[in-house]
């Protein structure tokens, strides 16, 4: 689902902007507007670790969306892991800074 982040209208994912105001639909996942793919660049339960790849991302000037468990399964660990997504573009950069961690 999207809303429009002036008149709070909601949208399905088939729309990008407000029939109302014309602004451009956000994401109900932390607010932020994506358009286009969206790549999977990391899989994991551990909230630390979702938190540092998060910051890794965000130094590098990579905006990403962290999709959380279904609250409803979080007993669930093996399929209900945190992902953390990115644009389609963004994601050759945001999987070479995660590899230099790793590394690191
Ligand atoms: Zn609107």
């Amino acid at each position: 689902m999207k809303h429009c982040p002036k008149c709070k209208a909601v949208y399905t994912d088939n729309y990008e902007t407000c029939e109302h105001c014309e602004r451009v639909l956000v994401n109900d996942l932390k607010g932020v507007a994506f358009v286009g793919t969206l790549v999977s660049v990391y899989k994991g339960t551990d909230k630390n670790s979702i938190e540092f790849v998060k910051e890794l991302l965000a130094e590098s000037g990579i905006s990403c969306i962290v999709k959380e468990a279904n609250p409803a399964r979080t007993f669930d660990k093996d399929r209900d892991c945190i992902e953390i997504l990115v644009k389609e573009k963004d994601c050759k950069k945001a999987k070479t800074v995660l590899k230099q961690d790793e590394g690191a």
